[in-house]
């Protein structure tokens, strides 16, 4: 997708702290994070929202929930907790529109959320 932030950022075009990366996703700091580690993992591949991910896709959306564990776990988050957020469509608050899984810990946090 020419005109999405996270392939540009997947692509090297926009700049970001990246945290993470294999051969199937990228991990990387979100610009405005909400708790001491704030991680977004993307999967390389553009897809839009959870709606848009096919059955192919099974693995590769398992695959950013294990990268994103074990960023936490490196963290030291593992025993306190953390969570995996991904947000679909405008209720939910996605703003931007290529699948990303958020990384959120180090604070205690309300549920449920707003
Ligand atoms: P969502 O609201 O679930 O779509 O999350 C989008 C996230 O992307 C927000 O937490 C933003 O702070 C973050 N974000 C937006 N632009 C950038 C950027 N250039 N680099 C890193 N994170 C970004
Ligand atoms: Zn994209």
């Amino acid at each position: 997708m020419s005109n999405c932030l996270f392939c540009k950022i997947r692509d090297g075009q926009i700049p970001s702290k990246i945290v993470y990366k294999d051969d199937l996703c990228l991990g990387f700091e979100d610009i405005n994070p909400q708790a001491p580690t704030h991680v977004l993992f993307i999967p390389l591949k553009h897809i839009a929202t959870a709606n848009d991910v096919a059955m192919e896709d099974r693995e590769l959306v398992g695959h950013l929930y294990t990268a994103a564990a074990r960023l936490a776990q490196q963290r030291g988050h593992a025993d306190k907790g953390y969570r995996l957020v991904m947000n679909c469509n405008d209720d939910a608050g996605q703003t931007v529109f290529h699948l990303h899984l958020h990384l959120i810990a180090g604070r205690p946090m309300g549920w449920p959320p707003g």
